[in-house]
């Protein structure tokens, strides 16, 4: 609930429209600006819509809210953060979401990732580690009137086995390899967008296509830094 007069909250939520608006103008810029690295100029007219519609600011810290749209990383409480809006758009494209499917997430956070694919895809599902995150994220999603995502708290490395095979995989922490049982869950003719690399430094953003033969091919993105992925056997 907004305490502020209607005209006011008004004001507030078309200046937080036209910050956004400046964001995108932003992810569409470093999209042409980093196309050498990673052979796309610019992401498709879908995800952009996305990426103008999510309320970011209200994923944030209520005292982050003013900066919700700087293309940067923000804290998310508890040593994590939510990814910048351009890897977000990036992510987000590579995996090259339909309204028809059905997509795993793993990092749940603070579920901005999260509902930027629900405006895309028929379902999402995401998995965390940190409960109480998770749960945040859920109550989040909920309140913002996303009915097509479900969230798990578990181990990411797993993946979520019951509602396997997906069409496209994003994982939004760094993992030292590919944990095999998220390839598996992947359909074929499907992609997988991971964070590769040790956990300070030299990650590598790699997207994993495993073919309809069930060929899985590794292509390297771009350099990223991404909060470590923890748990794992
Ligand atoms: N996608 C999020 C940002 C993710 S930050 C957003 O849009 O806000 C990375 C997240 O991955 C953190 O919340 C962290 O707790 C979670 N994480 C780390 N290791 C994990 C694992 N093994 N399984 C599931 N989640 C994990």
């Amino acid at each position: 609930m907004s305490a502020l007069p209607p005209h006011e909250a008004a004001a507030t939520q078309a200046a937080l429209g036209a910050e956004r608006d400046r964001m995108v103008d932003e992810i569409a810029r470093m999209a042409r600006e980093t196309a050498s690295e990673t052979g796309h100029e610019r992401f498709s007219a879908a995800v952009m819509a996305a990426m103008r519609k999510v309320p970011r600011h209200r994923f944030v810290d209520p005292s982050q809210e003013r900066s919700a749209y700087r293309n940067h990383p923000l804290p998310i409480g508890r040593g994590q953060t939510i990814s910048q809006p351009y890897i977000v758009a990036l992510t987000t494209h590579l995996v090259a979401p339909q309204k028809h499917h059905r997509v795993l997430e793993i990092g749940t956070g603070s579920g901005y990732q999260a509902a930027v694919l629900c405006e895309l895809v028929q379902h999402v599902y995401t998995v965390e580690i940190v409960e109480a995150l998770g749960r945040e994220a859920e109550q989040r999603l909920a309140a913002l009137g996303y009915d097509n995502v479900s969230v798990r708290i578990g181990d990411g490395h797993d993946g979520w086995p019951e509602h396997a095979p997906y069409d496209g995989i994003v994982v939004t922490a760094a993992a030292t390899r590919v944990p095999a049982a998220l390839v598996a869950q992947l359909k074929p003719g499907a992609r997988m967008a991971i964070p590769l690399g040790p956990q300070l430094g030299g990650q590598q953003f790699t997207l994993i296509e495993k073919s309809t033969g069930g060929r899985i091919s590794r292509r390297v993105i771009l350099p990223v830094r991404f909060v470590p992925m923890t748990g794992g056997k």
